[in-house]
């Protein structure tokens, strides 16, 4: 006999689930017997099973299987009642005595359980909250529905899974958005009108008045402390009367008036109270640094901190410290444990400062342990593509590398010569390149891909080189294809649409290995294309996209290498989170020669000065761009916008220029004209809309007009304005609010600022990530930005390059997290990111 755990608790732990199959199977058989005649007579069998079970789940903790025959038990009769038909009645009646039966054989060995009277009381050194073997006969939090917790009754459930709650864990992990300090009780002698405050006393009377014309119930309470009696009145909370009966102890939050009626003296106006039944007991609304969560229709911030209490009393001493112990030491973290504790309800005195900014070590030994587990899932995600063979490796000293650099009319800078060491490395290697160069709009990315292109059809590949947008991908081809032909190379461009004779030869020579490079939009590698033999896809400005779905290429029997471009400068912080599985390099310079954008503000009324601009830089043999916003729910009346304002410049301002039009409406044709005429500088002015944000690229252009400059985004604007400056000259943008509205929004001012302020594209991407969030970042969900629920990639950067570091550490060690002390790791790290990083070949 195991002296151990059933000597703390005097019993047996296989008797104690014998005497709780035994408990339980009475009336269960009674139910049953007599071809279930008694059904009918036997009440209340649903709440009897549930607080059997818990009491169970609550006196020890059994081995995953035991537990998982418990809580199905439960469910069984989670909602068994009268209304049941009889026929399902008696089906779960035998479901549930079909358990019992297993559970009765059940031998429960010492290794097997843990109990939680010992768990709290355990000694430290030995705490069974260090990762070991007893991590896989935890009770899993995750897996314990919210329903089944103390006082959630179908209602609250409800109100609870609205909020994201379903589930114990995620009922802890809901943290507080906010704190109050409602710790200082003041004595009532020293109330003054206007404050807020906490008083602590006894009710010596109360009263309940009801206003039926202006339904509304009062309750007047008197209560009295050592220094005096202060009248407190509640609104409509008219069952407090039979609470708030004379002699309770109460502490009352709320703001102090002048009295009102007869009363003397001062009335509080109560906002939140509390009972104290016992001496000593330790309050949870008020008289405390109290915790403020967000709060839905039927749930309160009240019922929040009841519950959140509750399963802090059941289940913080056993909540699985997943972070390896010597990481926690290294970073210096608080137990979870005693972390979840801390964050709902922190200790007096702790920094008030700390608090409203999260950065109480609780808050952040729960915000590193989020984002030390995304990064463990990146980096399983870039190991598993590492591991993947594509089996090709590229000849990357082909000759046609030598011919590319000589038919080149500039000399390459430093930043781009180092990257392309970078690509030639991935693609001589068998591994599959996965590599994302950033660089700031100007840089030269596009010279850099076209070493990779040049490598794979030097090798006898397919290349394919995919924009986010038509115009793109035709200045992509018409840029490139002088280049490749004089390579002896084939570019295709394949164009959207219908089954067009020419797009059905584009196909064909695709497919035949033809075509050796394929320019086009992301629809490059929809169903209808098939590549001969796919080597490498260039992905251009992948801000557009959304992640590659690097499994998209897979699924059609590709393992091409990917190189990803992107001009979006990323903050360091989102980089690292939403391409944490790719290699990055960064092209840091831009190519010499070229002066920084000088970027004015101008408002409506000082348009005249812009145009001065405009008309001297034209009249200096120079060409301008004016950019009208192009939002998608008023995309018509936007567009009036810029035909009219075209009209209107043609017609007075302008009238000696030659200005072209250029929007998203035009065919493909009519917009290649008219790109083809800007650059050849028969217009001297090109009116557009945002389709020009990326990839356009007529060096002569020295002026860039923005009008209603206020609706666009930090981002977009400085993407527009990297469509100048791309000669020697000294390029300008002019930023032009709209008069009509009001004057722009503080954010939108501060948006214009920092654009006005700074040209590095960096700079402006923490600043923009600063003024929206890292949420609303990308504007669209689909980039798959995570959503942490005690993590913030702005608060917690230096947290994010912690977790990093050390989760990349810890894959060395084990890359598969095999380890046992690693099991729950694993488990956490599946669980949470396994579909949306298609993690599947690491499962
Ligand atoms: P982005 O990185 O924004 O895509 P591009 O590749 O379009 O930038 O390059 C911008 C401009 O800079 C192009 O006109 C390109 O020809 C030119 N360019 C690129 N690299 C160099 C270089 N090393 N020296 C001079 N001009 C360069
Ligand atoms: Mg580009």
């Amino acid at each position: 006999m195991p002296a151990s755990p059933s000597a703390a608790t005097g019993a047996d732990p296989t008797d104690r689930l014998r005497n709780f199959v035994r408990r339980l199977a009475r009336p269960l058989d009674f139910a049953s017997r007599d071809a279930y005649a008694h059904l009918t007579t036997v009440k209340n069998l649903g709440s009897f099973v549930s607080a059997q079970v818990v009491k169970a789940l609550a006196e020890a903790v059994y081995s995953p299987q035991v537990e998982g025959e418990l809580l199905a038990l439960r469910q069984l009769f989670a909602d068994f009642h009268a209304k049941l038909a009889p026929a399902e009645q008696k089906r779960r009646l035998e479901q549930a005595r079909a358990i019992l039966a297993r559970l009765a054989n059940v031998e429960v060995t010492g290794a097997d359980v843990t109990h939680c009277t010992e768990k709290r009381n355990g000694h430290p050194e030995e705490s069974p909250l260090s990762p070991g073997p007893s991590t896989s006969t935890r009770i899993e939090l995750c897996a314990l529905p919210i329903r089944f917790a103390k006082g959630v009754g179908p209602k609250r459930t409800m109100a609870l899974e609205r909020l994201g709650v379903n589930t114990v864990e995620d009922a802890l992990w809901f943290l507080p958005w906010r704190y109050e300090d409602r710790s200082v009780v003041t004595p009532i002698r020293r109330l003054r009108p206007g404050q807020r405050v906490t008083v602590c006393g006894t009710v010596i009377a109360a009263s309940l008045t009801r206003i039926p014309h202006r339904r509304l119930t009062v309750l007047n309470v008197t209560l009295a402390d050592s220094t005096g009696r202060l009248h407190a009145v509640f609104f409509n909370q008219a069952y407090l009367e039979e609470v708030l009966v004379p002699g309770v102890r109460a502490m009352l939050l709320g703001r102090v008036q002048i009295g009102r009626k007869s009363w003397a003296g001062l009335q509080l106006d109560v906002e939140q109270y509390e009972l104290l039944e016992k001496e000593g007991d330790v309050p949870l609304h008020v008289g405390r640094i109290v915790p403020i969560y967000h709060e839905t229709k039927g749930w309160t911030s009240r019922h929040m901190r009841v519950l959140i209490k509750s399963l802090l009393d059941q289940y913080a001493a056993a909540m699985p410290d997943i972070l390896p112990e010597p990481v926690r030491r290294r970073v210096n973290l608080p137990r979870m444990a005693e972390a979840i504790q801390e964050v709902h309800f922190p200790s007096p005195g702790t920094d008030p400062v700390a608090l409203e900014r999260g950065t109480t070590p609780a808050r952040r030994r729960l915000a590193f342990e989020e984002l030390f587990v995304l990064q463990l899932a990146l980096g399983s995600r870039q190991r598993s593509v590492k591991e993947e063979i594509k089996g090709i490796r590229f000849d990357t000293g082909t000759p046609l590398l030598g011919r590319l650099r000589a038919a080149l009319p500039f000399s390459l800078t430093p930043a781009q010569e180092r990257v392309i060491a970078d690509i030639k490395r991935d693609m001589a290697s068998p591994r599959p390149m996965n590599r994302l160069i950033q660089g700031d709009v100007g840089c030269g990315k596009t010279v850099v891909a076209l070493h990779a292109l040049v490598m794979a059809c030097g090798s006898g590949y397919q290349a394919a080189l995919m924009a986010p947008t038509e115009i793109l991908a035709e200045q992509h081809y018409l840029t490139l294809r002088g280049l490749l032909q004089e390579l002896g190379l084939k570019p295709v461009l394949l164009k959207s649409g219908g089954r067009t004779k020419a797009r059905i030869a584009t196909l064909q020579a695709i497919a035949s290995g033809e075509a050796q490079i394929v320019i086009g939009t992301h629809a490059l590698i929809q169903k209808e294309v098939r590549f001969a033999n796919l080597g490498l896809a260039v992905i251009d400005e992948q801000h557009k996209f959304g992640v590659l779905q690097r499994k998209t290429l897979l699924d059609k029997g590709y393992h091409p290498d990917v190189l990803v471009l992107t001009a979006t400068p990323i903050p360091r912080t989102l980089a690292m989170t939403v391409y944490g599985d790719l290699d990055v390099s960064v092209i840091d310079t831009l190519p010499p020669g070229r002066k920084p954008v000088c970027t004015w503000l101008f408002t409506e009324s000082q348009r005249r000065r812009a145009y001065r601009i405009v008309r001297d830089e034209i009249e200096a043999g120079r060409q301008a761009y004016i950019v009208y916003p192009l939002v998608e729910e008023s995309e018509k009346i936007d567009l009036q916008a810029a035909i009219q304002g075209m009209e209107r410049l043609q017609a007075g301002e302008f009238r000696d220029w030659r200005i072209g039009l250029l929007h998203g409406r035009l065919s493909t044709d009519e917009k290649e004209r008219a790109m083809a005429a800007f650059k050849a500088g028969e217009l001297h002015i090109l009116v557009a809309t945002t389709v020009i944000e990326v990839g356009v690229d007529v060096p002569n252009a020295t002026v860039m007009v923005i009008e209603h400059a206020e609706r666009f985004g930090l981002a977009q604007l400085h993407q527009l304005r990297g469509r100048v400056g791309r000669g020697g000259q000294q390029s300008y943008c002019l930023l032009i609010t709209s008069g009509r509205s009001s004057a722009p929004s503080s954010e939108a001012r501060r948006r214009l600022e920092a654009l006005v302020q700074s040209n590095d594209g960096f700079v402006i991407a923490e600043e923009d990530l600063n003024i929206r969030g890292p949420g609303e970042f990308f504007g669209v969900r689909q980039w798959g930005t995570p959503e942490f629920r005690a993590a913030s990639l702005i608060r917690d950067a230096d947290l994010l390059q912690r977790a990093r570091q050390e989760a990349f550490a810890l894959l060395e060690q084990d890359p598969h997290l095999a380890k046992p002390e690693h099991h729950a790791l694993r488990a956490a790290m599946l669980r949470r990111w396994q579909t949306k990083l298609e993690l599947g070949s690491i499962s």
